[in-house]
């Protein structure tokens, strides 16, 4: 790969294309403990990412400490970006992670100029920021920290546990700041969620953190997403995950149907062909060609199918594509979350949702 051979704190904006902004290779490292996995340490210029004004994205700012993710989703349409660094999206994606070592520092220099808007910051919308790397990286206080200072408010979407970790300081962040959590649980099925997400903690463990989050004050939605046809879509798949995500303490759940995005829906397809090969047919059928979102009649069937559970489980939520308020300047994918201090945040769908 093309970082290789820089020197600590040096820059060199052909290392990392598409990358610019980054600042500099550090290292990089394997572990015992991650086996399998290597960590390229890298000294970011920018933490805080403006989305294109051209974005579906409901959301002007995010912050990603890592590019690549260890949870392995096989319908990730992240995967894509790793191409940018010379890396597969496929393998090279759950296993080569860039972890940006001085995020935090960074962030907080950005969040400090007089320029700042103290608009919401999104966290999770393309890597999980806490994937396993964060256990030992430890990003995400200082990160919390950087926001909570500077009055920013934020969401964290993610599927790892180690939020757990973190919910003493998000708790108290967010006696001063709007801070909402979601969880992304899409397969409550644990043979098969171990088959398609490998690298996730297990349906139960990610309810528990929703039940840890509740605990704390926190008002949690839940991302049941992406459903999967002819896999995790039937009545009793999805009655039994929407009575478990209320149970858990859950008082919000967004649902859509999977997106197939370039990336995602070659490395999706090669896990079909080999693990669900009967369903390949079905899946080029509502998936032609570069086709990434299913037809409009599945996600009217499954909408249908998904409301009335709903109502039987007590629990507010919604589609993807039809959030209960938008944001008239870009909101296709928009949903609102309610924070932790009763107010409301702009959510949305990311990479690790579809
Ligand atoms: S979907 Fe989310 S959790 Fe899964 S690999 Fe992608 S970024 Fe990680």
């Amino acid at each position: 790969m093309r970082w290789q051979g820089q020197q600590l704190g040096s820059t060199d904006a052909a290392a990392l294309p598409g990358l610019e902004h980054l600042s500099g290779f550090v290292q990089s490292v394997t572990t015992p403990e991650f086996a399998g996995t290597t960590f390229h340490e890298v000294l970011c210029k920018s933490a805080l990412n403006r989305v294109p004004g051209a974005s579906a994205m409901p959301f002007d700012w995010t912050v990603n400490p890592y590019r690549g993710c260890t949870h392995a989703c096989s319908y990730c349409f992240a995967r894509a970006t790793h191409e940018y660094l010379e890396l597969d999206a496929g393998r090279d994606f759950d296993s080569q992670i860039v972890v940006k070592v001085n995020v935090a520092e960074v962030l907080r220099r950005e969040l400090a100029r007089g320029t700042w808007q103290h608009d919401p910051v999104m966290l999770g919308t393309n890597t999980d920021p806490y994937q396993r790397a964060e256990g030992r990286y430890r990003l995400m206080p200082g990160i919390v920290s950087a926001l909570t200072d500077s009055g920013t408010p934020f969401s964290i979407l993610t599927k790892g546990t180690l939020l757990r970790r973190d919910l003493p300081l998000l708790a108290e962040a967010s006696a001063s700041v709007d801070v909402s959590i979601a969880m992304s649980i899409a397969v409550f099925d644990d043979p098969l969620q171990n088959a398609i997400e490998p690298g996730t903690p297990t349906a139960s463990a990610r309810l528990q953190t929703v039940r840890a989050a509740t605990d704390a004050g926190f008002r949690v939605t839940v991302f049941l997403m992406p459903i999967l046809p002819h896999l995790t879509d039937s009545v009793p798949a999805i009655d039994d995950a929407l009575r478990r995500i209320k149970d858990a303490g859950a008082v919000r759940v967004v649902y859509g149907a999977l997106h197939l995005r370039p990336g995602a829906k070659q490395w999706f397809l090669r896990w079909l062909e080999r693990d669900r090969p009967d369903l390949v047919s079905s899946y080029r059928g509502l998936y032609p060609g570069v086709s990434a979102t299913a037809p409009k009649a599945y996600r009217s069937w499954l909408a249908k199918r998904v409301r009335p559970l709903l109502r039987a489980h007590g629990l507010d939520g919604h589609d993807e594509d039809s959030p209960p308020h938008r944001n008239p300047g870009r909101a296709t994918a928009a949903t609102v979350v309610t924070t932790s201090r009763g107010r409301t945040a702009r959510s949305a769908g990311a990479a690790m949702l579809f």
